[in-house]
């Protein structure tokens, strides 16, 4: 039995026409058994309307669906993938109509998503989380320009950690994301970048919750990088770069 095929889609504005036909005691007997109520025959021999004995909703159903396998109530469905983004986090906007496993929601960011609604049901037990690509995307960009590059697209060919940039020379590269990240690559047009770049003394201070302030003393091509990227790893802990002192190579 292929259940999933016959979720209709929500009646709300189909105007259904009763056509007088007599509503045969076995066809009750089988929509009682599979918890619907048929309420009239519509719009030709072959379509009947259903109440739903959970929420009382109805709605326009084949014969041979209620024949002979079960038919969903849309207006249950709905509720269920209303809980679900609830659960989620997200909100609820409704289904998309040119995929049958997909709707749509609002994260929090305010962007609105494609999802499946398996993918909601997984991020509402807790089993992933969701990520809106439009502020992932806008995250990445900013990475980028904070470079003097900014990001073209994905890097297919490269695999996930890779993205297409193009640099202020006007030269688009394939660079690993995490190289973007930390500034550890070089333009191969121009050659700015990471090693012909000078060198620093740093010194950063650390504060840690309930503790004393820390002081660091390093040498790095990138103090900046070394702060945010390799030793801030956790959000509680606030460091800054006090002095950094460029010297020749
Ligand atoms: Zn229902
Ligand atoms: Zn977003
Ligand atoms: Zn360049």
């Amino acid at each position: 039995m292929n259940t999933h095929l016959h979720i209709p889609l929500t009646t709300d504005h189909d105007h259904p026409i009763p056509v007088g036909l007599p509503i045969h005691e076995h066809w009750r007997a089988t929509a009682e058994a599979k918890g619907f109520e048929i309420t009239d025959r519509v719009d030709d021999r072959y379509h009947l309307m259903l109440r739903c004995h959970s929420c009382g909703g109805e709605h326009r159903s084949k014969l041979h669906v209620l024949m002979t396998s079960q038919p969903l109530c849309p207006h249950c469905m709905e509720a269920r993938w209303r809980a679900d983004a609830e659960a989620a986090g997200l909100i609820w906007l409704g289904r998309d109509p040119d995929d049958r496993h997909y709707g749509f929601y609002q994260a929090p960011c305010g962007h609105k998503l494609r999802r499946q609604f398996e993918l909601v049901k997984r991020i509402a037990a807790g089993e992933c989380a969701h990520r809106c690509e439009r502020c992932q995307h806008e995250k990445e960009e900013a990475e980028a320009r904070a470079r003097g590059w900014s990001l073209i697209g994905p890097a297919p060919t490269k695999g996930p950690g890779y993205r297409r940039y193009r640099h202020a020379c006007g030269h688009e590269q394939t660079i690993a994301r995490a190289n973007m990240q930390s500034g550890r690559f070089n333009c191969a047009n121009c050659g700015e970048g990471w090693s012909t770049a000078p060198s620093f003394i740093y010194c950063m201070r650390f504060t840690l919750p309930g503790m004393a302030s820390l002081v660091k003393l390093g040498f790095s091509r990138n103090p900046d990088s070394r702060l945010n990227w390799q030793l801030k790893r956790s959000p509680d802990l606030s460091g800054q770069i006090l002095r950094s002192v460029p010297i020749c190579n």
